[in-house]
């Protein structure tokens, strides 16, 4: 029998352990061989993570949870492609997860080298590009409103992300509609290790 976590409880409990890897208390909760065997037939994660695929920014460690406790989909600057919103259909749609949270940090690669594409005018080559070209909107958004630090410009970059993930996913909204499941943005602090709510979009 599988309890589901509300929206609210999820994010309590990923704030919990993420205050105590800030505060160097750890419990490093789940890691162990009877977590692993209790795991081999299904999971039930409670949150989905989408964050930037940054190295400094490992889920697990930074919400201080184990094995089966988080579904991660991790990307540079955490930019939407049809496998970002295919594996979080699938966490939201058939693991029942009850929590979005799309995980951004300052001082971000990926959002930083969009700023100077724009400033510069003069594009990465490759699939690099292809990065840039879908923060773009967010740096744009930042400059109009006259906010040209690169964290702004990483904290209007998850908020639009998480609206975009609504805008996009029937699966998604429905469920943040039914109240089943909600989308929380986060900004991480590389130095501190806290993430910040910086958005909500549903019932928490
Ligand atoms: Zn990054």
């Amino acid at each position: 029998m599988t309890t589901y976590l509300t929206p609210a409880l999820a994010w309590r409990r990923l704030r919990e352990g993420n205050e105590r890897f800030v505060t160097g208390e750890s419990s490093h909760p789940n890691q162990d061989a009877s977590r692993r065997s209790s795991l081999v037939e299904n999971q039930h994660p409670f949150a989905v993570i989408f964050g930037c695929s940054d190295s400094r920014l490992a889920a697990e460690i930074i919400f201080d949870v184990g094995l089966g406790d988080v579904f991660v989909v991790r990307t540079a600057g955490q930019v939407i492609d049809d496998a970002v919103l295919g594996s979080l259909e699938y966490s939201i749609g058939v693991l029942g997860v009850p929590l979005i949270v799309v995980l951004g940090h300052d001082s971000c690669g990926a959002v930083s080298a969009t700023k100077s594409a724009v400033e510069t005018g003069q594009m990465p080559v490759g699939f690099i590009r292809d990065l840039v070209e879908r923060i773009t909107p967010s740096v744009l958004t930042s400059l109009r409103n006259e906010q040209t630090e690169v964290n702004d410009m990483v904290v209007e970059h998850v908020k639009q992300t998480s609206q975009r993930l609504v805008d996009s996913s029937r699966v998604i909204s429905d469920a943040i509609e039914s109240g089943r499941a909600a989308v929380i943005g986060l900004s991480y602090s590389l130095g501190e290790g806290h993430a910040e709510l910086v958005s909500g979009i549903g019932d928490l």
